[in-house]
């Protein structure tokens, strides 16, 4: 059960909502973040919720049975678009695109890749300062010098910077310099990182484990949105299955399913989502009529020499032939 309370309640008022609802038998957590003040009830015990939903101090109340709450449709029936400032918007109605390469390399890529998306009016940058390898031998990116290089050139430019973030003890240094805090696949379930990121104001990424279902990656959202952060998105990369023909199992599913549990915005990842150059573009134009709310992928001016994901990262000329196509399909989606 959800209990949003009202911003200038007393203590009074909600000494004795607590009390009347713990009275039922419900153990309650308050969640208070840059939008709201919630009372989360967990409990087992059936009654009528307008006993509760009448006290003073009660703005709205909801039941919600799931393990996740206040990312539930259940909860919000509205979609939520997380604004990064700038006129930037993810989840509201347009198509976010979002593009960049694997791992930020040095200063003149950083240059080319800028270029290319300003003349094809991009205007969120990816990219990875920490990269989480296989081997611990590759390439595990430029840190934090090369997140603020690459932070000036953005800023100069106006493009927004989405990357990720391995540890905590990373998050205040990169704080400044981050539009979106991207948490990668092997960190889905990082509670720790998620408890974190949830004291921040600073929009994050969550991106589904390679074995994660759902509903946890629904849960690892609400660590965020009950941490008191609730600029999230959630990102689908595809999952890993018995399946060696490719890099991993995207599935499309999960777009409209996801979009059915949760007011969240919901962009796709085809880049790791089937890890292979020639088909990121039917997988992006695909996850876009699945419904998704925007589109991250990987780009490089010489893929061949990339430091990292070169497989799977498009060249400029296919970034913007892709840019084109997702347009024309995000239109063509919203005529149906
Ligand atoms: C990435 O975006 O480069 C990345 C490492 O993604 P994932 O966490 O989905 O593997
Ligand atoms: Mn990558």
């Amino acid at each position: 059960m959800i209990i949003q309370l009202i911003e200038e309640i007393s203590t009074t008022q909600k000494e004795h909502i607590v009390h009347k609802v713990e009275s039922l038998g419900y153990q309650l957590s308050e969640v208070t973040t840059q939008k709201g003040h919630y009372l989360i009830a967990v409990g087992k015990k059936d009654f009528d919720i307008r006993s509760v939903g009448r006290l003073d101090g009660v703005k709205d109340i909801h039941w919600v049975s799931d393990g996740y709450k206040l990312v539930s449709k259940k909860w919000k029936v509205g979609k939520t678009a997380i604004d990064l400032g700038d006129g930037i918007q993810i989840g509201d109605g347009s198509l976010a695109m979002m593009a960049g390469p694997c791992s930020i390399e040095s200063e003149a890529q950083i240059k080319s890749t800028i270029q290319h998306l300003l003349e094809n009016n991009i205007r969120i940058m990816r990219g990875g300062v920490y990269k989480p390898r296989s081997s611990p031998y590759a390439f595990r990116g430029l840190g934090i010098d090369g997140l603020k290089m690459w932070y000036e050139l953005a800023k100069a430019n106006g493009l927004k910077i989405i990357t990720e973030v391995m540890q905590v003890s990373q998050i205040d240094a990169m704080l400044p310099y981050v539009d979106v805090f991207q948490v990668g696949a092997r960190n889905m379930q990082n509670f720790n990182l998620l408890d974190a990121l949830g004291a921040v104001d600073k929009p994050v990424m969550i991106k589904r484990a390679m074995s994660g279902t759902i509903d946890e990656l629904l849960q690892c959202a609400e660590y965020v949105f009950s941490g008191g952060n609730e600029k999230i998105i959630l990102c689908e990369r595809g999952i890993r299955t018995y399946e060696k023909a490719y890099r991993n199992t995207f599935d499309l599913n999960a777009i409209p399913i996801l979009k059915e549990k949760t007011h969240l915005p919901v962009v796709a990842d085809p880049s790791h989502g089937i890890g292979l150059r020639d088909y990121v573009e039917d997988m992006a134009l695909a996850s876009i009529m699945a419904g998704a709310d925007g589109v991250i992928y990987e780009t490089h001016q010489t893929p061949e020499k990339a430091f990292s994901d070169g497989q799977q990262t498009l060249n400029f000329e296919e970034s913007a032939n892709l840019i084109n196509k997702m347009k024309l399909t995000s239109n063509l989606r919203a005529s149906f």
